[in-house]
C-alpha cells in the first residue's frame, strides 16, 4: 500500500469503483480506493439490478442516462460482463392523476432527447403478459430500462480503474480521517496511514459513520428493502419463446411495486408503506455480506395491489425473499461534492439507484475534483441542499415518508408533512391564528397564503388549479391596490465584513457594489461564464455589506464564498440564517404605513428606491431595504427574531385604515411574474450564461477582473445562444408548473432544441463551436415526439403560474436567442398536461414596465 497518493475513495461498492474509474479516466492515476471487506461489501452485492432513466429532476435523469451509455465502455475496458438486459420497461397509471403526471414526464422527455412514449394499457400487457390491463388507465414506455449484474458491474469499473493505473486495497478499514494545516489528510487504516490530498466518502451504509470521522452529520439512512424472486414460471418461458424477447420491466405507481423477469421467472421488490429504517443510528462495522430477516406481513399490502395488478405472478410459488439495507437522502437523491467548511472532503453517497445513477455520479464528482466543476447542472444531488436541520431524527422522519412514497405522485403545490415544523420564527403561531397554509423553505415554515375565515387551511393537491387560487387572488389585488404584509424570514442573509470586503465581492459579483446606503442586484458567475448566484447587495457601512440570496443555495454560496476567501483574514462572512429575520410590506400604501411606525422621513427623495438605512421600526432596530420582490413600492425590514412580533404586529396595527393584508409566498411568486422577475434555481441555473438569463444590465464588464468576466465576455461579443423569456400563455385551468416543452413553428432555423445540462469546462467540436446538450441532440428531428408537422420543440419553462393582477396565466422559460424577441401570436405553443396551449412571448412586463410603480 502506498503512503502518499492523490486522492484516497472510501469504499468499494459500485459508486466507489465508479468515482475511482472517473478520476483515472480524468488522469488521476495516482489514487486508491480503500475497502473494509471484498468489493460489493455493502448493499451493492444484494440489488436487484434494475436500471432506468426516468427521475423528478431532469439534470439528474441525463446523468443515469450517461450511466447506463457507460456500462457498454466499461466491459470493453475492464474484460469483465455486466450481463447487461435492456428490456425497456412501461409506468402504468391506474388514475388519471398519475396519467398526467406520465404525460408531464414524457413532455420533460422531448427536449432531454429521450425517447418515451405514452402506450396503451393493452400495449403493455403485450410485452408483459402477467399484468391485468382492466386496472389501469395508460402507461409510458421507456426503451432505456433493464437490468444487470451488480457485482459483476462493480467488479467492471474496479478493473477498469485498475487499467488506468488506480490501486485498490481490500480487508483493511478506514478508522479515523485527521487533517493537516496544509488541509491535507491523513487516512489512518488498519494496514497503516495514507496520505492524501483528497478524500472522498463512498462509504454506502457507512457513509454516516465516515463522515462523523470528520465531524459531519450526513442526512442518509439506510432502510430495509425487500424483493422476491419466483420460481421459474410457465408463463415468462412460453413468452420468451414465442416472442424471441425477454420480459420487459414494469413499475405499478399504486402499489409502489416494481417487477421484470429474472432468469425464467419473476422479479418484484416493492417500496412498502410501513417501512422499516435499518441501524437509526450507529451502523455495525461487522455488518458483511448478510442479508436481514424477510417480513413479508410488512410487505403484504403492497403484494395484494401486486397480486391484483399482476395475477399472473400469484400463481407461481415464491421462490428467495431477499431483505438488504440500502441508503437514502431525505428526497432520494444521492449526496454528492464537496462538504462546506471542509478542504478537499467530497462525498458520494446516499445513492439509492448505484445501477442507475452511479456512472453519472462518478463523472460529475470526478470533474469537480479534476477540473474544479462538475460539468453538470448537479444541484438535485448536491451534498449541499440541505441544511443543518438535517439532523438524525429529521432524516430519519423525512427517509422514511420518502421511501414510502418512492413512486407517488408529488404535485406541485403539495407540501409533505414529515419532520414538520422543523425551525418556526416567532410569529409561526400567529401565522397558523391568521389561517395560514404553511409550507416548508429549507426546514423553515412559511406561510403560503391565507385560507379565508372558516375555511380549513390546507390544500387541495392537484395539477390543476386549485383551492389557493382564489385567496392568492385576493391576496395579490388588495397588495397592488392597497398594502400587504408577507413574511421573508426564509430568505439566505449573510453579512460581508473586514478591509477587502468590497474588493471580495467585486471579484465574486459581476455587477459594481454600492455606495453607502444604496443597494444593487447582482448576479454570480463561475469562471465558465455560467449563472452561480443572484443577490441583492446593500452597503451597510465603509467595510461591511448585507447579502440576500437564494435560501435553499445557502451551504452551495457559502462554500464558494468559503473557496475565495482571503487566507490573510481581511475579510470575514457570515451566515445569519434564522438570527436574522424579515417581514415585507409593498403596496402603494407601504410609505404611509411605514411613515407612522418611523421616525425618520421616509419620503420619495429621502429614502429613495433601492435605498438601506439602519432605522428603528416600531422601536425596534432594523434594517430596512427600499425594494420588493414585488416588484411594487414596498420595503423588507430584517430584524433580530426577538422583535418579529412586535414589529408585526405593528404593522398590522398601523395598517389596519389601509386596508393591510397578509399574503403569503404563492403571492410573492405571483407577482413577481407579472414583472418578468427570475428566480434562482427555476430562471437562473449553473447551465445559462448571464446573458441567456436575460441579466444584462447586471453584468458590468468594464468595472474590473471578476470571476468569469472572460467567458461573460465571449458570451456578449458572440450573443447568447438561448434567452430567458416571459410567456402569456392560452391556458384553461391548468398553468405549467415548470419543465414544460417550449413548441414553435418550423418557419425559421432555431438553433438548438435539447436543453444544455453541460456547464463548466465547456466542449468544443472541430470547428470551435461550444456542444450544448448531449449528442442525442444532433438527431434531435430523429427523436419521437421533437418534431410533428410544422412545429417543434425549441426550448423548455422554468416557471409559472397565474398572474393575478394581470389576470394572465404566465409562463418563463428557455428559447433560441433568435427567437427571444419574436412575440407573433401564433409562433409559439406551450405543452400543459399533454395539451399544446398557445402561448406568446411578452418582451415587457405586463404589470409596471416602466418600473414607475416602485420608484415612486
Ligand atoms: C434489496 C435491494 C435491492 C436493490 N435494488 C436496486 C436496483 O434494482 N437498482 C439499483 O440501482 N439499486 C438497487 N439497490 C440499491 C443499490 O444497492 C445501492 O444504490 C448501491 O449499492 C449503493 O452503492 P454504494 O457504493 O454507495 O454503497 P455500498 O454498496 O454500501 O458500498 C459501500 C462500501 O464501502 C465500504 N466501506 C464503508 N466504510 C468503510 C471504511 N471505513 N473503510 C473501508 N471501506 C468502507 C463497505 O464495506 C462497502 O463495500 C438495491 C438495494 C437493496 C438492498
Amino acid at each position: 500500500m502506498k503512503s502518499h497518493v492523490k486522492a484516497v475513495v472510501i469504499g468499494g461498492g459500485v459508486v466507489g469503483c465508479s468515482v475511482l474509474y472517473h478520476l483515472a479516466k480524468a488522469g488521476w492515476s495516482d489514487i486508491m480506493l480503500i475497502e473494509r471487506s471484498e468489493l460489493t461489501s455493502g448493499s451493492s452485492w444484494h440489488a436487484a439490478g434494475g436500471f432506468h432513466t426516468l427521475n423528478g429532476d431532469p439534470n439528474v435523469a441525463k446523468l443515469q442516462a450517461y450511466t447506463v451509455q457507460l456500462y457498454k465502455e466499461i466491459e470493453e475496458i475492464s474484460g469483465q460482463s455486466c450481463s447487461l438486459h435492456l428490456t425497456g420497461g412501461v409506468m402504468m397509471a391506474d388514475t388519471p392523476e398519475r396519467m398526467d403526471f406520465l404525460r408531464l414526464a414524457h413532455a420533460k422527455g422531448r427536449y432531454l432527447g429521450m425517447d418515451t412514449e405514452l402506450i396503451t394499457p393493452s400495449e403493455a400487457k403485450a410485452m408483459f403478459p402477467l399484468m391485468d390491463e382492466t386496472n389501469f388507465v395508460g402507461a409510458m414506455w421507456d426503451p432505456v430500462e433493464g437490468h444487470l449484474d451488480p457485482s459483476g458491474t462493480t467488479i467492471a469499473y474496479s478493473k477498469a480503474a485498475k487499467k488506468l493505473g488506480a490501486e485498490i486495497v481490500l480487508r483493511n478499514r478506514v478508522v479515523e480521517l485527521t487533517q493537516e494545516v496544509d488541509g491535507t489528510w491523513n487516512v489512518v487504516t488498519e494496514q497503516g496511514t495514507v496520505h492524501a490530498e483528497h478524500v472522498v466518502n463512498c462509504g454506502g451504509l457507512w457513509a454516516r459513520e465516515i463522515g462523523r470521522m470528520v465531524g459531519v452529520e450526513l442526512p442518509v439512512l439506510a432502510m430495509e428493502h425487500m424483493y422476491l424472486l419466483t420460481e421459474p414460471m410457465p408463463e415468462v418461458e412460453e413468452f420468451n419463446k414465442s416472442t424471441g424477447r425477454e420480459m420487459i420491466g414494469v413499475l405499478d405507481f399504486k402499489g409502489e411495486i416494481y417487477t421484470r423477469q429474472e432468469r425464467n421467472g419473476i422479479l418484484l421488490g416493492t417500496y412498502e408503506k410501513a417501512c422499516k429504517p435499518w441501524s437509526p443510528v450507529n451502523t455495525p462495522w461487522d455488518f458483511g455480506h448478510e442479508l436481514l430477516q424477510p417480513d413479508l406481513d410488512r410487505i403484504a399490502p403492497s403484494l395484494e395491489i401486486g397480486f391484483k395488478h399482476f395475477p399472473g405472478i400469484e400463481k407461481a410459488g415464491i421462490k428467495q425473499i431477499i431483505n438488504g439495507p440500502f441508503t437514502f437522502a431525505l428526497d432520494g437523491n444521492p449526496l454528492v461534492g464537496p462538504v462546506q467548511g471542509l478542504t478537499n472532503f467530497w462525498c458520494a453517497c446516499a445513492v439509492m439507484a448505484g445501477f442507475s445513477q452511479g456512472g453519472g455520479v462518478g463523472l460529475a464528482l470526478s470533474n469537480w475534483m479534476v477540473h474544479g466543476d462538475p460539468g453538470f447542472d448537479v444541484w438535485g444531488m448536491d451534498v449541499a441542499r440541505f441544511g443543518e436541520w438535517a439532523g438524525l431524527r429529521y432524516t430519519n422522519a423525512k427517509v422514511r415518508e420518502n421511501y414510502s412514497r418512492r413512486f407517488s405522485i408529488r404535485f406541485p403545490n403539495e407540501e409533505l408533512p414529515a419532520a414538520r415544523p422543523a425551525q418556526t420564527t416567532p410569529l409561526y403561531d400567529t401565522m397558523l391564528a391568521n389561517n395560514a397554509v404553511m409550507g416548508d423553505s429549507w426546514g423553515l415554515e412559511t406561510p403560503l397564503w391565507f385560507a379565508p375565515k372558516g375555511k380549513e387551511p390546507k390544500d387541495i393537491v392537484s395539477f390543476h388549479r386549485s383551492n389557493d387560487f382564489g385567496p392568492i387572488g385576493e391576496e395579490v389585488r388588495a397588495t397592488r391596490e392597497r398594502v400587504g404584509v408577507t413574511e421573508i424570514a426564509n430568505f439566505a442573509k449573510y453579512e460581508v465584513s473586514g478591509p477587502a470586503a468590497e474588493d471580495f465581492l467585486n471579484r465574486l459579483m459581476t455587477n459594481r457594489m454600492p455606495k453607502t446606503g444604496r443597494i444593487v442586484l447582482t448576479p454570480m458567475i463561475n469562471e465558465f461564464g455560467k449563472l452561480i448566484g443572484d443577490f441583492t447587495i446593500a452597503k451597510a457601512g465603509e467595510d461591511r455589506f448585507m447579502i440576500w440570496g437564494s435560501s435553499a443555495a445557502q451551504k452551495y454560496h457559502m462554500r464558494w464564498f468559503e473557496k475565495h476567501l482571503p487566507k490573510d483574514g481581511s475579510v470575514r462572512i457570515h451566515r445569519f440564517d434564522q438570527t436574522l429575520v424579515g417581514l415585507s410590506i409593498a403596496g402603494p400604501k407601504s410609505r404611509d404605513l411605514l411613515q407612522k411606525l418611523v421616525d425618520v422621513d421616509i419620503s420619495t427623495k429621502a429614502f429613495r428606491f433601492m435605498d438601506f438605512r439602519e432605522m428603528a421600526v416600531a422601536g425596534a432596530p432594523c434594517m430596512v431595504n427600499r425594494i420588493t420582490y414585488t416588484g411594487d413600492l414596498g420595503y423588507e425590514i430584517w430584524m433580530a427574531p426577538a422583535y418579529q412580533r412586535l414589529v408585526y404586529q405593528q404593522i398590522k396595527d398601523a395598517g389596519e385604515e389601509f386596508g393591510l393584508v397578509d399574503f403569503g409566498m404563492r403571492a410573492l411568486l405571483s407577482m413577481r411574474l407579472e414583472k418578468n422577475f427570475p428566480t434562482w434555481f427555476r430562471e437562473l441555473r449553473p447551465i445559462y450564461g448571464p446573458f441567456e438569463g436575460a441579466m444584462d444590465r447586471f453584468i458590468k464588464l468594464e468595472k474590473n477582473d471578476f470571476i468569469g468576466r472572460e467567458a461573460a465576455a465571449k458570451e456578449q461579443a458572440e450573443g447568447p445562444k438561448l434567452r430567458r423569456v416571459s410567456f402569456i400563455v392560452d391556458a384553461a385551468d391548468a398553468d405549467v408548473m415548470g419543465d414544460e416543452p417550449i413548441w414553435a413553428k418550423a418557419s425559421k432555423d432555431y438553433g438548438t432544441v435539447e436543453k444544455p445540462h453541460g456547464y463548466g469546462a465547456p466542449r468544443f467540436d472541430d470547428s470551435g463551436e461550444e456542444i450544448r446538450g448531449s449528442k442525442a441532440a444532433e438527431g434531435a428531428s430523429a427523436v419521437r415526439g421533437i418534431v410533428d408537422g410544422d412545429w417543434r420543440v425549441v426550448g423548455w419553462v422554468t416557471s409559472g403560474g397565474y398572474a393575478h393582477y394581470v389576470q394572465k396565466s404566465m409562463a418563463q422559460g428557455y428559447v433560441p436567442a433568435a427567437l427571444a424577441e419574436d412575440e407573433s401570436a401564433g409562433l409559439f405553443e406551450i405543452e400543459i398536461l399533454g395539451h399544446r396551449r398557445p402561448a406568446r412571448i411578452n418582451v415587457e412586463a405586463p404589470f409596471d414596465p416602466s418600473g414607475e410603480k416602485m420608484r415612486t
